[in-house]
This record gives structure tokens, C-alpha cells and sequence, in this order.
């Protein structure tokens, strides 16, 4: 029989923190905690698996679910003396969501479950206080009737409002017994108007109706979102937890608060939350009452406040990690009513994995698992250019909830943040306070500033975990989302205007202000000293962990020498992967490009014939010399002038990119520099056909000069002669250097040009020549002569000191399954991934984002394959390539340098299949950094 329900309570429990796939990480924790006699309200664990099969039935759970969940209750009555629904002494539970992911505020919770007419007396009784008996009442009718009935909320804030102003109350605590009896009353009669029945007495249908509405919530609209914006499974399921409920709002000896063991924001060794006396849980984290610092709680309770730092600390270190924890005092008796491992932004994450190392708590291995690659991402946001923000006033503070400054124009709901944001505006979202529903609106916008709430709240939470600079609990903003309006610092602002918040601070500030990079980048880019920075320092400690560990090189994608410095700052040691053609867009190059594409198919004709006339000339015998001088002369007629330009063009350029070259060796220190000879189809140069048609027409109809025009036909013919109906499979890639060698061989000199010049200035360097979209071996053996020549032109016979490499990239699947005859010509071998999708599933690089979004939205595929690698399909293509590369070579160096070259979970994947390097962009090589070493040890953990 499958067991569908996990009891905790009375010291023990029949799950544990392994099991968060069943139980959630909530009901993981609460076990755990159980386990190890932390005081823990007992309870149990409804598992993911009922979860599964209520979804896999449309809806109904299997008999034995009911079963084990009538037992589990029976056992729970019991361990506590009391019963659920009772009349004298009743037993109230809560009943909340919790999957293996957290995933905060997203699905449903239901407290005081339990209650009725019979009930609530009996508490009321019980506890001698009857304020709060009724208020847990009509808590529990208003929670019940929207969570389980779907009964909108404002119906019941209607009704409250209405008898507060009946009793002239300004909050909720001033209502006494009477008019509390008058709000259940109102309540009640929502519910029997609204669902044609009156509300359920009955506690165990109460039950019933609580686990199923939970079981439903992992499918609504905004769980979804929340699981497709962190990559989480839909699959998993949510666990159910049922646990005896505790009141933090029985008077001023309860209270109930949330906390970490460490900031979750800086990362520093502080004991950090908040709490609120006399109150609910759902009070802390709905950010509806700003909650006291957490350090307040040691004047006003300190037994339960020493008591607290005792097992918090206890928990961080049973977990090995920042503890995330809820808790409940209830007459000055400690609950813990959650632990799990706390959400932390990237700065937090670096800070704490090297304290946590540096304490002696973690290893250095343990530290590297603890930090997402992603996570590092976040300490490049940008800051406040300092200049700028020098003397700016600040017209408000609030609570700095998440690191980063963000400039925007302010919104104030989140389907306008994403309508604006689609028209390309940069938005802050400004909310009273944030709530699960606008993750749509806080994923689109530069931060979020809220009026309300503390460092827990929904705004701060999701803020931090999303890397969006956030600030909250910001009181000293009037809020009127209805007219579309923030007052604040005497001034009033419409939707529109621009303010800039700083999340690192709290500050806000009324107008936009430039920013400037982050501290790591600037250290990186030479601006700061490393000494001046602690967070570079510790990032730069990690870092230097992960290469001790790691297997995989990393290199960098970078085509001009302020990339490479970068790169190489950030810790790259090689450029995988140097797009010439990037180079050839430049103001003063791009003439000269142009006229090399108008000459080059006349021109390289002309070449051709003339070198083969040439050829036979030599062996000329008696008359036939003289005809062959004629053909050469009416060659020269004929393609003289193409040739001419041809040859200049290529002249101008061949400085240009030494230059460029010269560059990218210096910055790589000797590391290995690939650079690949040009790649994209020739018309990418040229401007739009349509463009020119345009400007044709215009410059006729405005009688322009006559040469002006008859030039720009000339461009329109060449870009109607080098249109294709395919152009991404059609003449680009070595095809463009074996049509027209001149322009290979151009490149090559230039490259060995650069490298001698860098040579001799005592640095030293490894240019690897790299041939793109080889498909057939015989492509790359005609490009790699052509190279082999230019080497020999400009380094001579000796080689002038200069190692080289002539390699290949396996882009195209022929490339991939014939790479054992490729790799007989080919030093080294680099997966080019985004073409390998592109032809590997046949998908458009530049079309395709039309339709895989639906593919991913209706479940055909998890990921965007020009993310993360296709591992059964496009990755069978580069392992087969790997296996019958080292087949013929057995130390054949291979690498990746598409996109995927920076994405954690395919560099797992090149790790796995055995590359060498892996190659990315410069920005994202602190990420591959640490994704190689965790790839490294999560391969030997499970060996
Ligand atoms: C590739 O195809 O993966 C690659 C790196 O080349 P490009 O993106 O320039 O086509
Ligand atoms: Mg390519």
C-alpha cells in the first residue's frame, strides 16, 4: 500500500529532510525538525504523490488517501487531548501548501481550521478571551470562504468595514465580542448568498474541502508562472501539511514572527527578521502591519528570544545552510513552525558559501554546491553612476530588500508594467504592497517599490530571488493606484514620471539617474583595485575554489581586445571563438568590405584564370606561348578592373583586422586566441534591397546626381545577385572562403601577421585558425592549404617560434557524423551549437522564438534548445562527433563555443561528454566557472 500521509509529532516522524520529492520541503523540514526535538505543533503530511493523483483522476484522490488521513487525525487528537470541531476544548489546525520547491505565497493556506458556532464558544471558554475566539472565527470564514469557495475577498472586507464604521473601530483590534459576532454573522451570510449553502460546521468536510482546494492551487495561473519563471517542474505536485495550530495573537505574551540566520540580502553573520506581537503569521508576511526588527524581541520576551537563537543556530548548522524560519510564541511557549534553506540574492549566496567555509562549517566543495552559477550574474547589476548620485536628494527610505540600483518610469499595477514594457519602456513597479499575482508585472520591471511590508514580505522575497532591485515598507508613500498617483516628499508624481530606487540602501530618489557598473565589474575592468572591493575578493575566492576543482577550460567569445580584457579579468584563459565578421562593421572598414563583396566574384575569377594561364605558360612550348599571352591579356581586359578593386580591398582590410588581432593576443597573455575565419553570408554587409529600391526611387524623382544613382544600382544589382531564399544554409561559412580564397587567405596572413608582431615583442601567443560550417572533409583540407600557405609566406619555413593550430567547427550534423575523416585534417574541433540546433532539429536560429514559446507553454519541450543544449538529440550529434573526433585522434582538443558555451546545465553536459572547453560570452564566464567545478563534483559524487 503506497503511504500517502507522514505523521511529526510527540518527538517523532515518519519522514525526514530527504524526502522533500514526498513530502515537500515543508513537510521535509517540519519532520526533520521533529526528528531532532525542536518544538514542532504536531501534525502530518499529506504527500505530493496524493497530489499526482488527484490531477492523474481529473480531480478525486484515491479511498486510501481518506483513510490514512482519518488516521493520522485520530492519532493527532489524541497526542493532543483534544478533538477537531469540539465544543468544549476544540483542536484547530492550519493547512498549507508546500512543494519540493519553495515557492513563496503562491499556492494556498487556511488557518484555524476547525472552527464553527459549537467550537468557537468552546475556545472562547478555554482560553478565558473571547475577543479572540470570535476574531480566529471570522479569520477562519473569510480565509475558508475565499481559498475553498472562491468567494471574492472584497466581499468580506465589505462587510468588515461596514461594522467597523457601524462601531466607529479604526482598526480591526478595537472591534469588541459583539461586533465580532456581528462580522461572523455578515460573514456567514456571504458565504450561504454566494454558494447557495450555509458555511460547513462540520470539521472534517472543513478538512476535506481545505487539502483539495491546496491540491488545486498548484495549478492556478500565478504557481504556474512562478514555476515557468524558476524552471520548476509542473509535475512535482504539492504536499498538503496539517499541523495543530498555535496563536502568536493570544496577548501580549505571544507573538509570531519570521527570520534567517544570516542576512539574506548582504549575506553578513546577523541574526536577522522580524515579528509582531499579538498576531497571526499571515499578518508578517502579508506586509499588511510593518513588523519590529527581530532584535526588539529580546526586551520584550528574552527567555523565548535566547531560546530561539539557540535552535536556529542548532538548525543552521544541521543543515549546513542559512535557515529560513517561522515561528510562533504562544504565552511565552517557542513553536517552530518552519525551517527550510533560506532564498538568498548573489551576493548573499558568495558572502555566505566563503564565511561558511572560512567558519569551518562547509568545505570548500560544499561551499561551491551552495551558490547557483546564475546567482553570480546578480553582482554585475549596475549601481548609481556615484557622480550622479552625489548631492541627489533622497525624498524617501524605505527597507533595502533586494541589491541594485533601478531607474524606471513608475507604474502602479503589474499589467501595466508588462503593457509598458512591451513597448519597450523601462518600468519600476510601485505597489502598496506586492502580491502574488503581479510576478508578471515584477519579472518585466526595473525594481519594485512597495509602502508597505518588511524584509519577508511577497516583494522582498521574490524581489531577491528574481536579482530585481527592490524596496519596501516604504511609508512615506500615498499610494492611489486609481488615479494613477504617488505623493511622496511633498511632490506627486504620475504614472509615467521616473524615479530611481536603490535596493542596496532603501533609498528613493525622484528622478532617473545614470547607473554605473558594479563594483566586480569595475574591478575587472581596471577602474577599482581588487583591495578596495571585499565582495570582488570573495567572489574572486569562490572563483578560485571552482578552478581548483574544475576539469573543463574556460575561454571566452570576444572579437575585440576590450571583450578579451574583460574576459580575461573575469577569469577566461583562451578565446574560443573570434567572429571576424563583427569586425568588419566598423565606419572605416565597412567601404572597404563593400567594395570587396562588389569586386569579389569578378575578382576571384580573374585571379583564378590569370594564375592558371600563368601556370601553363611555364610549360608553354612555341606558338602556344603567345596565345596564352593573349588570353591573359584579354583576361586582364576583361577582369583587370575587378581584380583591382578585389586585391585593394582586401589590402586595406588585411592592417585592419592584424590590428584587431594584435589586440585580442596581447589581452589573452599567451592563453590560446581562436579566431575564425568570416562566416556570414556576404549580403549581411550590403544594405536592405528594399532600402535601396527606395532611395533609387527617390533620388530619381528628386532628379539626384547621376552618378549617385547609377552607384546605388550598381549595390541593388549585387544585392540581387547574393539574395538567397536560405541564406543560413546557403553561401556563408567556408563556402564563402573556398568561392573566394583571396579573402581566407587575407584573413590568415593578418592572423600571423599579428601573431609575429606580438611574438616579437617577447609576448607570447597561440593563434588556432578555426574554418566554420565544415561539412564535408574536403572543405576543410582546401581552406587549411590556404592557411598552411599564408603561414608559410609570413612565418617563413621556421615558423619564426610562432604555434599554431588549423581546426574546424562541427556545426553542420554532416561535420558531426563524419568527424573521424574531418578530424584527419583538423588540430582541433569547436562545436558550433547555435548551428547545430539550427540544422540538428531544423529550427530557424532566427524564426523559431514564434513558435517554440508555445512548444515549451503546452509541455512539447522543457527548454529552449538554443539555451540548454537538446541533450537526446543536438547532444547526441556532439557526443558522436567527441567519439569519432578521438577515434582518429586520440587527444584531439575539442570545445563548444555557442551560446550554450554559458549555460549551467549544458556545460554539465560538455563536461559529461568529455570537451575540453567550453567558450562564452565574457560576461557569463564567472557563471561557466563555477557550473564547470559543480559539473566536476557532481560527476564524482556519483561515481
Ligand atoms: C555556432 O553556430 O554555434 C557559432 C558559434 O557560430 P555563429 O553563432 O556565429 O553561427
Ligand atoms: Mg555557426
Amino acid at each position: 500500500m503506497t503511504q500517502y500521509v507522514f505523521f511529526f509529532g510527540g518527538g517523532k516522524a515518519d519522514g525526514n529532510k530527504d524526502m522533500k520529492d514526498v513530502l515537500g520541503g515543508k513537510g521535509a523540514g517540519l519532520a526533520e525538525m521533529t526528528n531532532a526535538g525542536v518544538p514542532v505543533p504536531p501534525g502530518f503530511t499529506i504527500s505530493t504523490q496524493a497530489c499526482n493523483a488527484y490531477y492523474a483522476s481529473g480531480g478525486k484522490l484515491p479511498g486510501e488517501v481518506d483513510q490514512q488521513m482519518d488516521a493520522a487525525l485520530a492519532k493527532l487528537e489524541g497526542l493532543q487531548g483534544k478533538k477537531l470541531g469540539d465544543a468544549s476544548d476544540p483542536l484547530l489546525v492550519s493547512v498549507r501548501s508546500g512543494s519540493k520547491f519553495s515557492m513563496p505565497g503562491m499556492m494556498d493556506t487556511i488557518l484555524n481550521l476547525g472552527m464553527n458556532d459549537r467550537s468557537v464558544e468552546g475556545l472562547k471558554t478555554k482560553t478565558g478571551n473571547a475577543r479572540f475566539a470570535k476574531d480566529s472565527y471570522r479569520r477562519f470564514i473569510q480565509m475558508y470562504g475565499n481559498v475553498v469557495l472562491g468567494i471574492e475577498k472584497d466581499k468580506f472586507e465589505h462587510e468588515l468595514s461596514a461594522v467597523k464604521a457601524k462601531h466607529k473601530a479604526k482598526t480591526d483590534v478595537e472591534l469588541g465580542e459583539k461586533a465580532l459576532d456581528e462580522v461572523i454573522a455578515r460573514y456567514k451570510a456571504v458565504v450561504e448568498k454566494d454558494t447557495h449553502h450555509p458555511f460547513p460546521q462540520d470539521a472534517r468536510q472543513q478538512l476535506v474541502g481545505a487539502r483539495d482546494a491546496v491540491f488545486k492551487s498548484w495549478m492556478n495561473p500565478r504557481a504556474i508562472t512562478y514555476r515557468k519563471l524558476n524552471d520548476i517542474p509542473h509535475d512535482l505536485g504539492t504536499a498538503v501539511n496539517v499541523q495543530t495550530m498555535v496563536f502568536g495573537n493570544m496577548g501580549d505574551s505571544s507573538a509570531t514572527g519570521v527570520g534567517f540566520t544570516r542576512n539574506p540580502s548582504t549575506g553578513a553573520r546577523e541574526f536577522y527578521g522580524e515579528f509582531l506581537q499579538n498576531a497571526q503569521g499571515e499578518d508578517v508576511v502579508s506586509g499588511v502591519r510593518t513588523p519590529q526588527p527581530i532584535s526588539e524581541l529580546q526586551k520584550v520576551m528574552p527567555k523565548a528570544y535566547q531560546q530561539l537563537r539557540e535552535i536556529t543556530t542548532r538548525l543552521e548548522r544541521h543543515y549546513k545552510d542559512v535557515q529560513d524560519f517561522e515561528f510562533t510564541i504562544q504565552e511565552n511557549t517557542l513553536y517552530m513552525l518552519q525551517t527550510r534553506n533560506g532564498k538568498r540574492t548573489g551576493l548573499a549566496a558568495i558572502n555566505i558559501a566563503v564565511d561558511m567555509c572560512e567558519e569551518g562549517l562547509l568545505t570548500k566543495k560544499e561551499a561551491l554546491m551552495k551558490v547557483e552559477p546564475q546567482a553570480l550574474d546578480q553582482l554585475l547589476h549596475p549601481i548609481f553612476d556615484p557622480k550622479a548620485r552625489k548631492g541627489v536628494e533622497v525624498a524617501a527610505k524605505g527597507l533595502p530588500a533586494s541589491p541594485g540600483a533601478a531607474t524606471g518610469a513608475i507604474v502602479f499595477t503589474a499589467d501595466e508594467a508588462v503593457a509598458w514594457a512591451q513597448k519597450g519602456k523601462r518600468v519600476l513597479l510601485v505597489r502598496m504592497e506586492t502580491v502574488p499575482d503581479d510576478i508578471h508585472g515584477m519579472s518585466v520591471a526595473q525594481g519594485v517599490l512597495t509602502a508597505t511590508g518588511g524584509m519577508t514580505s511577497h516583494a522582498a522575497v521574490v524581489g531577491r530571488q528574481m536579482g530585481k532591485p527592490s524596496v519596501v515598507g516604504c511609508g512615506a508613500l500615498d499610494i492611489n493606484a486609481k488615479a494613477h498617483t504617488l505623493k511622496v516628499g511633498g511632490k506627486t508624481l504620475r504614472e509615467g514620471d521616473s524615479i530611481s530606487i536603490d535596493g542596496s540602501t532603501g533609498e528613493v530618489i525622484l528622478k532617473a539617474l545614470p547607473t554605473s557598473a558594479s563594483e566586480v565589474i569595475q574591478v575587472v575592468e581596471g577602474r577599482l583595485q581588487p583591495e578596495q572591493s571585499p565582495i570582488y575578493q570573495k567572489f574572486e575566492k569562490l572563483l578560485g575554489w571552482a578552478d581548483e576543482v574544475r576539469r573543463l577550460g574556460i575561454r571566452a567569445n570576444a572579437d575585440v581586445p576590450k571583450d578579451a580584457k574583460v574576459a580575461f579579468g573575469f577569469g577566461a584563459r583562451g578565446i574560443g571563438l573570434c567572429r571576424t565578421e563583427h569586425m568588419f562593421f566598423g565606419a572605416e572598414r565597412l567601404p572597404h568590405v563593400v567594395k570587396m563583396i562588389l569586386a569579389a566574384a569578378r575578382g576571384q575569377r580573374g585571379i583564378d584564370l590569370t594564375r592558371r594561364l600563368k601556370e601553363r605558360l611555364k610549360e608553354a612550348k612555341g606558338g602556344q606561348a603567345a596565345e596564352i599571352k593573349k588570353e591573359l591579356a584579354k583576361v586582364e581586359k576583361e577582369y583587370g578592373k575587378h581584380v583591382k578593386d578585389y586585391t585593394t580591398a582586401l589590402k586595406k582590410l588585411e592592417p585592419m583586422q592584424k590590428a584587431d588581432f594584435m589586440g585580442l593576443f596581447k589581452e589573452m597573455h599567451g592563453s590560446p586566441v581562436t579566431i575564425r575565419t568570416l562566416d556570414p553570408p556576404l549580403h549581411e554587409f550590403l544594405p536592405k534591397r528594399e532600402e535601396l529600391m527606395v532611395e533609387i526611387a527617390t533620388l530619381k524623382a528628386k532628379r539626384g546626381s547621376k552618378s549617385t544613382i547609377a552607384a546605388k544600382e550598381k549595390l541593388l544589382r549585387a544585392v540581387e545577385e547574393l539574395h538567397e531564399f536560405n541564406p543560413m544554409l546557403g553561401h556563408r561559412g567556408c563556402r564563402l572562403g573556398i568561392t573566394y580564397p583571396e579573402i581566407t587567405r587575407m584573413q590568415a596572413r593578418a592572423i600571423f601577421e599579428a601573431a609575429l608582431a606580438v611574438a616579437k615583442k617577447g609576448i607570447p601567443v597561440k593563434p588556432e585558425v578555426m574554418i566554420p560550417l565544415v561539412g564535408h572533409v574536403e572543405e576543410l583540407k582546401r581552406q587549411k592549404a590556404i592557411v598552411l600557405e599564408a603561414a608559410r609566406e609570413v612565418l617563413g619555413a621556421s615558423g619564426s617560434g610562432v604555434d599554431f593550430l588549423v581546426g574546424t567547427m562541427i556545426e553542420v550534423p554532416r561535420g558531426a557524423v563524419t568527424a573521424d575523416e574531418i578530424a584527419k585534417e583538423a588540430e582541433f574541433f569547436s562545436f558550433g551549437t547555435n548551428d547545430l540546433t539550427q540544422m540538428g532539429f531544423g529550427l530557424s536560429r532566427d524564426d523559431a522564438s514564434k513558435f517554440l514559446l508555445y512548444y515549451q507553454e503546452h509541455g512539447l519541450i522543457e527548454r529552449d534548445p538554443f539555451i540548454t543544449i537538446d541533450a537526446a538529440g543536438v547532444g547526441l550529434l556532439v557526443k558522436t562527433g567527441v567519439q569519432k573526433g578521438r577515434s582518429v585522434k586520440k587527444d584531439l582538443k575539442i570545445g563548444v563555443c555557442g551560446e550554450h558555451g554559458g549555460d549551467p546545465a549544458s556545460i554539465r553536459f560538455f563536461h559529461e561528454v568529455g570537451l575540453d572547453y567550453v567558450s562564452c560570452s565574457p560576461y557569463r564566464v564567472p557563471i561557466a566557472r563555477l557550473a564547470a567545478a559543480q559539473a566536476q563534483l557532481e560527476g564524482s559524487a556519483s561515481d
